[in-house]
């Protein structure tokens, strides 16, 4: 008999940002000649690096020639690209990745998405709370989940770790206790959506060495390492023994602004073993099953910007980033806002005021500042309280945005 993947129905629905987009155009729809400043979804509004748009114009000429067309590339990317990412990304760091350890793809998205799929549906899941979203969802379609309590907001499968203010949102590594279930799955995103808290060395090392105590794979989302400028660890390979037990996750989309053009990477090392099995492989092989690899024109535009006026360039576009998240987090901490986030992250993430919930406040900064963010209870229970700002606006809507909440008093 047909039916469908259960699991599906049991996402709830009102997806966060589908409710934060309908209140928009209801608030639009009544004030059609107000101008709303938006800084709620974390996308990029600087337009691509100059050595990106010319190696693309390259790379469409080069489409147009017999001798130069290319059809299919490669199922894990072109040499050229994963080549630069080794040398950049990981040998720069003093970190040996091999070749046929990159997998280039359309994005870190699709990537934390389908990673579950190389895993058995038994494994226990452990998210950090609050979270970014495709984590908990994508598990929740591959059946990992359990129950859905819309009183707690919580999955009954899955391990919950806390990043509260106590621990500066750096989930604690679990306490190992005789009997009771470890997970088997660990999904880390360092520097952090939404809470733009960054790891370091040590902490990170902990959650290493706790993954290998109990056979863990950690599935660490480095999305953000670009917004990095302190001492901390880019990737987590950089941790030893990591290679054993996590899988990294990359992506192009803000660190090169490729948020529309799509491409990024997943590391997994030949290290990397479960059931004698090397869990590279898997990916490998679901790959070259589901997909098709990335069109040769994004490639030769992710490769530019690892060349010397490419890195100069981007480094400028995060500058201006970083720029905006300073502007914010200094600005609302001076009007006596509890400010966190944004020194190593694009991303502000504030304690709402007088004790208002995240969705109070989301609605209070609407219609009294028209300004939009992020309700920090729509990334989980311990978000509740909390609010997103990004830095990815322009200097001038930063700039406005914190007028307007100003004159609130
Ligand atoms: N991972 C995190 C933590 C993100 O915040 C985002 C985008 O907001 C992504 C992944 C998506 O990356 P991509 O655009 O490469 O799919």
């Amino acid at each position: 008999m047909f039916e469908l993947n259960e699991n599906f129905q049991k996402l709830p629905g009102n997806y966060l940002f589908a409710t934060i987009a309908r209140k928009i155009k209801e608030y639009t729809a009544e004030h059609p000649d107000h101008h709303l400043i938006r800084l709620g979804i974390g996308d990029v509004t600087i337009p691509l690096a100059p050595a990106v748009i010319e190696a693309m114009h390259t790379a469409v000429d080069e489409m147009s020639r017999a001798e130069s067309f290319r059809g299919y590339g490669p199922d894990y990317g072109y040499d050229f690209l994963v080549n630069a990412i080794i040398e950049n990304d990981y040998k720069a760091r003093g970190v040996d990745i091999e070749f046929d350890e990159v997998f280039v793809s359309d994005g870190c998205k699709s990537d934390s998405g389908n990673i579950g799929d190389i895993f058995a549906e038994s494994n226990l899941v452990a998210v950090c709370d609050p979270v970014y979203p495709v984590y908990v969802d994508s598990n929740v379609m591959a059946g990992r989940a359990g129950e859905y309590d819309p009183a707690t907001g919580l999955w009954s499968n899955f391990i919950y770790l806390p990043c509260l203010k106590e621990n500066g949102f750096i989930p604690q590594v679990p306490t190992i206790v005789p009997g009771e279930k470890t997970p088997d799955m660990i999904y880390l995103c360092f520097p952090n959506n939404p809470s733009g808290a960054a790891i370091g060395y040590k902490e990170l090392a902990a959650w290493v060495d706790y993954a290998r105590t109990v056979d863990a794979v950690i599935l660490f989302d480095a999305a953000y390492e670009a917004f990095i400028s302190d001492d901390l660890p880019h990737s987590i390979f950089e941790i030893p023994g990591a290679k054993t037990c996590a899988i990294e996750l990359r992506s192009f989309s803000k660190t090169a602004g490729f948020t529309g053009v799509r491409c990024g990477y997943t590391v997994i090392s030949k290290e990397l073993i479960r059931n004698g099995i090397r869990v590279r492989d898997l990916w490998a092989r679901r790959q070259a099953t589901k997909f098709n690899g990335v069109n040769y024109i994004t490639q030769r535009a992710a490769a530019a910007i690892y060349t010397p006026e490419g890195k100069t360039q981007i480094r400028a576009t995060i500058g201006r980033y970083m720029e905006n998240a300073k502007i914010l987090r200094e600005g609302l901490t001076k009007l006596g806002y509890e400010v966190f986030g944004g020194e190593n992250a694009p991303y502000i993430w504030l304690k709402t005021r007088a004790g208002m919930s995240s969705w109070e406040f989301f609605d209070y900064l609407l219609h009294q500042a028209e300004v939009v963010g992020t309700p920090g209870s729509g990334f989980g229970p311990c978000g509740e309280g909390y609010f997103r700002l990004t830095a990815f606006g322009t200097k001038e809507a930063s700039l406005e945005a914190l007028e307007r909440i100003a004159k609130l008093g």
